[in-house]
């Protein structure tokens, strides 16, 4: 019987000692850093690494990668439950050493990169010395992979890289991108592309905007919009196969969703706790919030609603580590990634009703996670897409019946029962009127 909710005692001391120190000595930092994606951010620069040094010392650096990759190995379970501590904090992913998309990134270099490629930028990335980001959108749309223009044409001696692509979160910072581009216009729409690992120093690439979203300052956008103008790529910058763009990508979404998840659990689960302080403290008409039942609905929908959503994670983080890839396991994913907006919009919603007017000010820090939210139903494909996969991957596993009524049709199911048991219930009636 090998169902269990608990976490081992010794991994539950790792949690707790995560848990007391992010609250002490890492939120603090999420005050005094804008984004903790800039390493050329002297306060950052000052701030990270001795907290960084404290994770390693804990054996609790970049917990998701294999011994190989001088990771514990720990997996996504593990990692789910590290996640729930870390996303109560902006910083906390960076200075554990998981944060997207670079965990995702790093996970696509370690796959397809060459030994030079690993070896420049890999290592860097790994010690989270350089950030990186993941060059895929395209202004006209997103949604729609197989519409995307970005070309990069084979010269003879180079692949020369044109096209615009949009909102690629912390290009400003990263040391390279990891850039999808069209290499075949004529092949089937998903082998048309490739993926390239392109070195942010090199000639051509041009920011037309930081663009920032609604809870950045002004100046502080962190969504790249770029032009790559004539940018050349040697031959061994392809990763992957040629076409094989879809394939490399698939392989850091997976991650990425569910990580995203993950940390979403630990957000709300700190969001719930603001609202349960609140509600004992703040009196109206007399009495605490929290004693007025409508408040209570407010709670208790949003822990069931959590709570719901965090066993959904877990076990899609349990069979990721079970099948060991994010293919066999893709519906669970995008199920997860489909329920998420709600979850998260749903409970910070009631936590801004919950505090009234403070609810909606700066002092307190809802209203830019309404952004968070919406983000969730966007970043990495919207909701509507992990609908679709969800229920085709349902439907895949189902044999169409050759009948005019459902298998569940009642009749039917009537004369089967009667067919296996109307013996018995014919002698039960003789008996009766005998
Ligand atoms: C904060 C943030 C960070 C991001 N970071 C990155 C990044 O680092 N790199 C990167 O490449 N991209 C990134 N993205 C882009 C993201 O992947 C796209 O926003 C997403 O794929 C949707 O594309 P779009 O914004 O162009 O919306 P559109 O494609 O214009 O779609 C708009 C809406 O149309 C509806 N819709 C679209 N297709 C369908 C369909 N088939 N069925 C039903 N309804 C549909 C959905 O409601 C969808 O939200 C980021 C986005 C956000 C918000």
């Amino acid at each position: 019987m090998a169902w269990d909710f608990e976490t081992d005692p010794e991994y539950q001391e790792q949690l707790d000692w995560a848990r007391e120190f992010v609250d002490a000595e890492v939120r603090p930092v999420d005050l005094l850093v804008e984004t903790p994606y800039d390493v050329a951010d002297p306060v950052r620069q000052a701030l990270f690494p001795p907290l960084q040094e404290r994770v390693r010392e804990r054996g609790l650096w970049a917990t998701h990668l294999g011994t190989e990759l001088g990771g514990p190995g720990h997996g996504q379970l593990k990692l789910a439950l590290l996640n729930e501590v870390l996303g109560r904090s902006k910083c906390a992913p960076s200075i554990f050493g998981c944060q997207a998309p670079d965990t995702g990134n790093g996970e696509i270099l370690a796959h397809f990169g060459t030994e030079e490629q690993k070896q420049r930028y890999l290592g860097p990335l790994l010690r989270n010395d350089v950030v990186s980001s993941f060059s895929m959108t395209e202004p006209h749309g997103g949604s729609d992979p197989t519409a995307f223009k970005t070309r990069a044409e084979w010269d003879g001696q180079a692949w020369v890289l044109n096209g615009e692509k949009w909102f690629i979160s912390n290009a400003r910072f990263a040391a390279f991108q990891i850039v999808m581009a069209v290499t075949d216009p004529e092949a089937p729409p998903r082998e048309r592309m490739s993926a390239f690992l392109l070195p942010s120093d090199t000639p051509g690439i041009r920011f037309l905007r930081h663009v920032e979203l609604a809870d950045e300052a002004p100046g502080a956008g962190t969504e790249g919009y770029i032009s790559y103008e004539d940018v050349r790529l040697p031959a061994d910058s392809m990763l992957g196969e040629r076409g094989g763009g879809f394939e490399v990508a698939q392989y850091r979404l997976g991650g990425g969703r569910i990580h995203h998840a993950m940390r979403s659990v630990g957000l709300m689960d700190y969001v719930i706790e603001t609202m349960l302080e609140r509600a004992a403290s703040r009196t109206t008409k007399g009495e605490a919030l929290g004693r007025k039942q409508l408040v209570q609905e407010m709670i208790a929908d949003s822990w069931a609603q959590l709570e719901q959503f965090r066993l959904l994670v877990l076990r899609t983080a349990w069979r990721i580590d079970k099948h060991q890839e994010y293919r066999a396991v893709r519906g669970d994913i995008s199920a997860v990634k489909a329920v998420m907006p709600k979850v998260v919009l749903d409970i910070v919603s009631r936590a801004i009703q919950l505090h009234g007017s403070l609810g909606l000010t700066r002092d307190m820090p809802f209203f830019d996670m309404l952004v968070t939210g919406f983000t969730m139903g966007l970043a990495d494909g919207p909701t509507e897409i992990h609908k679709l996969v969800v229920a085709r991957e349902l439907l895949k596993e189902i044999e169409p019946i050759d009948d005019l009524f459902p298998t569940e049709h009642i009749p039917r199911r009537q004369i089967e029962a009667e067919r296996l048991y109307g013996q018995v219930v014919e002698q039960l009636a003789d008996a009766n009127r005998s």
